[in-house]
Order: C-alpha cells, then structure tokens, then sequence
C-alpha cells in the first residue's frame, strides 16, 4: 500500500490487538495500518458504535474485523448452532464472500466461526452449517430474511452488528429489510456503519441506529483517489462498442472493468468483445452465481482480458490493483461514479478509468464534474476508423459534420488533445491517445478513397455535437 494511504500513526502492535491478530496481520503482508485501521480499531476495541466514511480500498475491511474477532474471543465462547454473535449485512453477494474471506484471513489463528450466506446459491448447504455453531455470520439481507422466515438462524444473540456500504445497501432498495433485521437482535449491542457517500437517509438511519458513535472518516466525502487519472472520450453511443474494442486493442489493456447501465448493453458488449476476440464476459443479477463466480475468478487471474459489469453486479468487486476501468455509460447518479472508479488507483498503485460519454450524457458530465469538483479531461483518440458501411445502420448521419477538403485529417488530427474545461492537457504518452502525435488519424493501411472502409478524422467520427464540444 502506498506511503499516501499509510497513516505515518501507531503501529499495528500499539492498537491493542491480541497477538494472534497480529501475527495474522504480519502473514496477511501489512507492515502498518491504513489510517481507518488506525482510528476505527481502538474505537471498536473500546466498545463504542462508530460511524465511518470509507470507500472501498481504504482497508476499512480489515478496519472492522479485526476488533471485532479480539472482541469476539475476550468473551467465552458460545456454542449454540445457529446463534451468532456478529452479524455483518453487506450489500452484494460478492462482497459477502469477499468480507467472509477476511474474516477467515485474520481469524484464522482464533477457533471462531464464520459463515458467508447470500440468495441465488443452494440453500441447503446453509441449512446445514446453521446446524452447527457459527460466531460471525457475513450475509446479504434478503437470504438472511429467508432464514430467518424459516427459523434457521436465530439473531437474538447479537453482540456486534456492522453496516458495510449501508449506502449500497439502501440504494438497492434494503432499507425495509434492514429495519426487519434490527428489529430482531437486542438493543443492547454494538453497532459499526460504514458508508462510502453520506446521503441524508445514510445520516436518518445512522441517527436511529448508532449511539453515540465515534466518527471516522478517511478519504474527503465523494471525493476520487488522486491516484486515478481521469479522462472522457466523446464518442456517439452507436459507436462506443467499436471504439471500446479498438482502445482495448490499441492499448494492450490487459485487465478492464467495464461498466454499463443495463445488463442487456453489458451482454451485447461482451459478445461484440467476443466476436473481435477478447475474452470478454459479462456479470449482472441475471447470470446465475456459480457464472459470476467463475468470471471473476478468470478476470482475477487474467484468462478474462475484459469483465463487463452493472453498477451492482461490480459492487465490492476486490481486486488489487485494477489498472483500467471504463465507464462504457456514464451513470446517472454522480457518486456512482466515483464508486466505479473507486475500483482502480487502489493501495497505492495508479490507474486509469476512461470514461465514453455520448452527447446525450454530457449533463451527466456535468454533474459528475460539479461532484468531484475537478474537470475532466476530454481526449480524442487518433487512430478509431469506423467502418463506412457500418454507419447508415447505426443511425448517425445526422451527427457527423461535412467531410474537410482533402478527405482526411480534419481540424482534430494530430494527436491534438482536446480539453474543453480548462483541466491540464494530457501527453500523448498517458496511454489515452492512439496513433503517433502530428500525423493525422489513418487506419493502418487505408489506402485512397476506399469503397467500403473510409479513413475519417476522428472529429468526424466523434459527430459534430461532439466534437465541437471537445473543442470549446
Ligand atoms: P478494503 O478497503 O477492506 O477492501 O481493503 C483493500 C485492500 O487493502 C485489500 O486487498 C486488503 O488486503 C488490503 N489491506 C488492508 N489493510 C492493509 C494494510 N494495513 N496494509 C496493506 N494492505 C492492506
């Protein structure tokens, strides 16, 4: 992890947690804490509730569990089936395996119990470890209903119960089920909420849940890691899929997060990838957990070159150091954003998160830019030819100006950066600009006035709108 995301703090042995702890900590690789383990953990050793503003990347994880499992194992231990005693409500299935797997990394030198339970997966395998003593249960709050409904688990034995990304949790819709679920374990306990944004509904139920908590908070509130570097390429929507192809392509990315807005443009995107042969998949609620796991799985070890995800299928998706997001839409809520490309510039390495935005997003842009409070760099892309014939069907002919005299290098060619908010331009060698600074955007090979495959400028192919935007 980097020096920037290193508190210059106590170290981990002058926290106050138990031996076995640290030396899982010293197996798991961390020489010091992160600067939310620096400040979440004596507070959470010390019984207190706490309110914390952290994004994913921060290390909050281990933040909270790693109290918790000191906590958990000064009491004896209680060994009824299907009673914990620390109850973790995360948002995503992904995340609960992720946070379960945590759990097991730094507890692993304690005989505690952990269970990760989510929807979509057999429940009879859950029914069985609920047979048997489970101390910390990870689960997501729909599957936890089920079992409770059926009186599999028993949650009147709570001591600790933790929040993770509760503002995830409430944008899809959980508050009604959390509220069930807090209904159900003792008042007298200890409550952890953990939140990336601070909405005011985050900050209703903090009010209702929290007493008297100590507050925490490590990176400015919506605010992205400065270890992410940020541009938009203006493109029309009907030709983000060729262009997405040709950066990839063009860059050797090897290992992209791309996000769309419906699951339906995430699977024709992977299989638009697919067809120009880079192994590509797609994950949303649709695809049944075990092709979920499998694809993240692949992504992880580099078989799958590209992983196209839904806003809440790529939720709490952990990998270190994802060097590349793209944002094939931007998404409509600004703090989204920031969650997606929350994914990469993490633990200290740099990233890069490209975002296609069509002239129809430009609003989004705007918010998103008021948000951040930075502008975003516009970069054109010299090198993208689309196919001619490709056009008339793609509807977008309307968008594209006159061609310049001369049939190629219009006003953009050359490896010319636009940047229409006065952000810093980017040099060619930042990896966002295809094709070599002062010659003019031609496909390799393009010959003369070709019939079927024309070389354009790049302004034209970014449509007139676009482009013209790209230049203000
Ligand atoms: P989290 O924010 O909990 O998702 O953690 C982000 C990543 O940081 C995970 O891959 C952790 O393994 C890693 N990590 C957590 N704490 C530390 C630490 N103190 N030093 C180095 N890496 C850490």
């Amino acid at each position: 992890m980097s020096s920037s995301l290193i508190s210059s703090g106590p170290a981990f042995a002058d926290l106050g947690l138990a031996a076995p702890l640290l030396r899982a900590v010293q197996e798991a690789g961390y020489s010091t804490p992160t600067p939310i383990q620096a400040q979440a953990i004596p507070l959470v050793l010390a019984g207190g509730d706490l309110l914390a503003a952290a994004q994913t990347g921060t290390g909050k994880t281990a933040g909270f569990v790693l109290p918790i499992l000191h906590r958990l194992m000064a009491k004896p231990l209680s060994p009824k089936p299907g009673r914990p005693r620390c109850l973790i409500l995360v948002p995503t299935r992904e995340l609960a395996a992720q946070v379960e797997e945590s759990v097991r990394t730094y507890g692993k030198h304690f005989p505690l119990v952990s269970m990760v339970m989510f929807g979509g997966v057999n429940i009879n395998p859950q029914y069985k470890a609920l047979r048997g003593r489970v101390d910390i249960l990870v689960a997501t709050p729909g599957r936890l209903l089920d079992h409770v409904g059926q009186k599999t688990v028993d949650l009147s034995g709570i001591e600790i119960l933790v929040l993770d990304e509760a503002d995830r949790m409430l944008d899809m819709g959980f508050i009604r089920d959390i509220r069930k679920v807090i209904a159900l374990i003792p008042k007298q306990r200890q409550t952890l909420l953990f939140s990336a944004t601070f909405s005011d509904e985050i900050r209703i139920l903090a009010n209702t849940l929290l007493n008297n908590p100590g507050c925490v908070e490590v990176a400015h509130r919506n605010t992205p890691s400065e270890l992410v570097e940020q541009s938009v390429h203006l493109v029309p929507q009907a030709h983000k899929k060729e262009f997405l192809s040709h950066l990839i392509r063009h860059h050797n990315w090897q290992q992209v997060l791309v996000f769309t807005r419906t699951k339906h443009g995430a699977n024709k995107l992977a299989e638009k990838l697919l067809k120009d042969k880079i192994p590509a998949a797609a994950i949303h609620g649709n695809k049944s957990q075990a092709a979920r796991t499998r694809a993240l799985a692949q992504f992880k070890d580099g078989t799958l070159q590209v992983l196209v995800a839904t806003d809440i299928a790529a939720r709490g998706i952990d990998i270190d150091q994802l060097p590349q997001v793209v944002n094939f839409e931007l998404p409509n809520v600004p703090e989204d954003y920031v969650h997606r490309i929350g994914r990469t510039g993490r633990a200290g390495i740099t990233g890069a998160a490209v975002s296609l935005v069509d002239n129809e997003e430009l609003g989004y842009l705007k918010d998103i830019e008021r948000l951040i409070k930075r502008a975003i760099a516009r970069v054109v892309v010299e090198g993208f030819v689309m196919p001619e014939a490709a056009a008339p069907h793609e509807g977008l002919d309307d968008r594209r100006p006159p061609r310049p005299a001369g049939g190629r290098g219009g006003p953009n060619r050359g490896g010319q950066h636009n940047n229409r908010s006065g952000a810093p331009r980017k040099p060619a060698a930042t990896g966002h600009s295809a094709g070599q600074p002062g010659k003019p955007a031609r496909s390799p090979g393009a010959g003369p006035a070709p019939s079927r495959h024309t070389t354009r400028p790049t302004s034209a192919l970014l449509g007139s709108g676009a482009a013209k935007k790209g230049r203000e």
